[in-house]
């Protein structure tokens, strides 16, 4: 079932039948999901692996398994058989735009789970930008892949007695490297290398769960979003699991997970090179979305911007003030701060600003503000829904030296 590609209107079924829309938010069943431009998570990836070289793995790739294990969990806690799961989490991956996933083998009593996954975002997106990567990054092998499967298969091992069972990947084949597809295989880790060390494994399981029967009421309430609507009916599909948007590779991500994977436990566990990373390259993104709309001029790449997040389920972006030297920007039921301030409140972490969008909006400013030879913007989240506020606002001013 999984290995059959979709064509377009298909896809479009199935997303209607598992998609809601809520306000500003998305929902795949019960998961908080978003809508990202692969060239996002490609510079984030890039910049990583710049900053930390192999050390990327660890301390930030590692973190990937938390989306694969909350979608498992939640499939297996709606009834579906661990192995079922795993298929429903390879045809995500398929529909998501993430490449088409097929499990070869799948043996949760060993555990061995063998997945092959063709034409993979991010992926393709090296293959284009970055001219040498084995030589560039020689340890690369599609961490982000790997683990987020090491995470699914966790979760399928959850239900059994093999919970406990420290489980990593290896990649066999890899797409990037010239191989026709990638391939993961997920086992026992010999080394006793574990991803989940200092994860709030419960967190994961139990609270998750309990939110996301919340969010299914409110999702059938049925407070539905045109301008998302819109965005899913813009949508191609081309070939096997590949969706665009003109000359755009789009995926469907967890994103309810990305402050988490991505953002908040790197950060709390290996602090500043990974927060420094992160925020370069959403700085980057920013410039590049200038260069790239740089002859409409700024108001429209910075409309462009806000209103495509917006209706890609981040969360609703506006500007709230647009001056010479001071640029302010509102958001609301943004996907990081929410998840990041559940996961706060109840691990007791320092609470404290998460949110990207600043860095994006700087960029675009900073661009515009060095071809005009004027000084710069610096963004500052000054308030967060993860710190208790009741939305996000980021203060962007001109340097005055
Ligand atoms: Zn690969
Ligand atoms: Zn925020």
């Amino acid at each position: 079932m999984s290995s059959r590609s979709k064509p377009g209107s298909a896809l479009k079924e199935e997303y209607t039948r598992e998609l809601h829309v809520d306000e500003w938010r998305v929902f795949w069943r019960n998961l908080r999901c978003a809508f990202i431009a692969e060239t996002i998570p490609g510079m984030i990836y890039r910049e990583m692996m710049n900053a930390l070289g192999f050390l990327a793995k660890p301390y930030f790739f590692r973190f990937q398994a938390i989306p694969g294990f909350i979608t498992v969990n939640m499939l297996v806690n709606e009834g579906y058989s661990p192995k079922e799961a795993l298929e429903k989490y390879a045809w995500l991956h398929t529909i998501g735009g993430r490449g088409k996933a097929e499990i070869v083998e799948a043996d949760l009593d060993k555990p061995k789970v063998v997945v092959k996954v063709y034409d993979p975002a991010i992926t393709q997106w090296f293959r284009r930008n970055v001219k040498n990567v084995k030589t560039e990054f020689p340890f690369y092998d599609c961490s982000w892949l790997g683990y987020s499967w090491v995470g699914a298969v966790k979760a399928a091992l959850s239900e059994g007695s093999g919970g406990s069972i420290p489980v990593t990947y290896d990649s066999g084949k890899c797409f990037a490297l010239g191989d026709e597809y990638c391939e993961f295989h997920v086992e026992r880790s010999e080394r006793e290398e574990d991803p989940f060390q200092d994860l709030e494994e419960d967190y994961l399981t139990h609270s998750l769960h309990s939110k996301s029967v919340k969010s299914i009421a409110h999702a059938s309430s049925g407070r539905m979003n045109e301008k998302i609507w819109k965005l899913i009916d813009m949508l191609e599909v081309r070939g096997d699991g590949e969706i665009c948007i003109g000359r755009e590779r789009i995926l469907l991500v967890e994103g309810g997970m990305y402050s988490l994977a991505q953002m908040l436990l790197p950060v709390e566990l290996f602090g500043g090179v990974v927060y420094g990373a992160y925020m370069r390259s959403h700085l980057d993104y920013g410039r590049f979305l200038a260069k790239q709309g740089r002859k409409y001029g700024l108001e429209r790449v910075l409309d462009f911007f806000l209103s495509s997040a917006s209706s890609m389920g981040w969360g609703k972006l506006e500007l709230v003030e647009f001056e010479e030297s001071r640029v302010v920007l509102g958001t609301y039921q943004s996907i990081y701060a929410e998840t990041a301030k559940d996961y706060i409140a109840k691990t007791g972490l320092k609470r404290r600003p998460v949110c990207t969008y600043g860095w994006v909006v700087e960029g675009i400013l900073n661009y515009f503000a060095e071809v005009e030879g004027k000084p710069p913007f610096v963004s500052k989240e000054e308030k967060c829904v993860a710190k208790g506020d009741n939305y996000c606002e980021f203060v962007l001013s001109r340097k005055t030296s």
